[in-house]
């Protein structure tokens, strides 16, 4: 953000609330070799975030609670009159993340309110601002923990067994933070409450840049999976063997890196092997074992399979010419996300028909969109870039998308 202003004091509700508060969470959680954010869960930097959410729900007069998972939630009207309107994302980070991902939604959900007020718009359904945990799943390995946990398709006792890097579990990071892991669990009675979800997020590509379009509609989340590909070939010496008598599967890894990329570029697809790890990892040995995970997305689950299952048979047929077997394991897989369609298409018409653009990230709004319509409005991302410091957005885009959210959740609490 660029807001020069000075920190002057405003009451909730001012035309300048956005930029007051982004200049409030802006160095929460930064480092201040990286720039980057370290926002994870459960940890010092997250309760601050956290106090400082439930500090805004408090000081606009909104009814505060923290749910079973320990997604907050702000109230404006009674949400047991059900039927209710929620906005918001995420205030974790990913490790050195950027400062939109996730708080622009926060922070625009509350300026949106705030807009809505000042326009003596009174809703006639209760709105609801969320700020669901641990979303990026930085510290526990898995993403959208609280939705998941809240939406009923993460195992509770699995969720409290989750270790970070340090071994210790998410169920005593989390009594260390002051809350009851043994309340984690589904909470269909909430989501059955919950009549729309909007879920306003940086773009994270550059579908909108170039375009006369500061906000964009999601239309699906694709689907995307991970795979882990065991090359086994045979440690031996590097500077005696012949390279005829060799078995090293880094060649083979090396062959499937490039047909990952040759078979996604075919598919209009994605592929990256992004982490691998390499037995007995010495600098003079031939490896024994590469192990690749690769990541891949695609607009549908076919070609997805598909992509996949091309990688795999290259990588078996390099391999027998290496003498290397490839063992491939899925290890997660998460189905298509189709946005509501009447949602969606609403909330396009609202902005003039505004692009509506498919993303490979997941979201929170992806995982309650089983259990409630959901729709995503996306911000402009001049660059693209995103999981890094340097993600960015304009200040007057940031500003379009809370009117955009305001103009939406206006809509839907009209009571038409
Ligand atoms: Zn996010």
């Amino acid at each position: 953000m660029t807001a020069v202003q000075q920190d002057r004091k405003l009451p909730a509700g001012e035309p300048d609330g956005f930029h007051r508060m982004w200049r409030e969470l802006a160095p929460v959680g930064r480092d201040s070799g990286s720039g980057g954010y370290r926002r994870y869960a459960w940890t010092g930097a997250d309760a601050d975030c956290r106090a400082w959410f439930r500090e805004q729900a408090e000081a606009r007069g909104l009814a505060y609670e923290v749910d079973r998972n320990g997604n907050q939630w702000a109230w404006l009207g009674d949400p047991a009159a059900g039927d209710a309107v929620v906005t918001g994302s995420h205030l974790d980070s990913v490790p050195d993340g950027g400062a939109f991902d996730g708080p622009l939604g926060v922070v625009s959900a509350l300026a949106a309110v705030d807009e809505l007020r000042a326009r003596g718009h009174a809703p006639q359904r209760p709105l609801g601002i969320v700020n669901f945990g641990d979303e990026e799943g930085a510290r526990f390995g898995l993403a959208c923990v609280g939705s998941r946990l809240t939406a009923g398709v993460l195992d509770p006792a699995r969720a409290r067994e989750l270790r970070d890097g340090d071994g210790v579990t998410l169920a005593l990071a989390m009594e260390r933070a002051g809350y009851d892991p043994d309340a984690l669990g589904p909470d269909p009675e909430r989501l059955a409450r919950i009549g729309a979800f909007v879920e306003l997020h940086i773009e994270q590509g550059r579908a909108l840049a170039g375009t006369p379009h500061p906000v964009g509609v999601a239309s699906a989340i694709w689907p995307h999976g991970r795979w882990r590909f065991d090359f086994h070939g045979e440690a031996n010496h590097a500077g005696t063997t012949r390279l005829a008598d060799r078995r090293d599967p880094m060649l083979t890894y090396a062959a499937s890196v490039l047909t990952a990329r040759e078979q996604a570029e075919l598919a209009g697809a994605l592929a990256t092997f992004a982490k691998i790890s390499v037995e007995p990892n010495g600098v003079n040995a031939i490896p024994s074992l590469v192990r690749g995970w690769l990541d891949s997305r695609a607009a549908d689950e076919d070609t997805l399979a598909a992509l996949v299952s091309a990688v795999e048979k290259a990588a078996v047929a390099r391999g027998h010419a290496d003498g290397v077997e490839v063992a491939v394991t899925r290890e997660s897989f998460t189905p298509v996300v189709d946005f509501d369609h009447g949602l969606r298409d609403r909330l396009a018409r609202g902005l003039g028909g505004a692009p509506v653009l498919p993303t490979g990230a997941g979201h929170d709004a992806g995982i309650l969109s089983g259990a409630v319509p959901t729709a995503m409005l996306y911000v402009r991302n001049p660059t693209g870039v995103s999981h890094s410091p340097a993600e960015s957005a304009e200040e007057d885009d940031c500003v379009a998308g809370v009117h955009a959210l305001a103009d939406a959740l206006e809509g839907l609490t009209c009571g038409s």
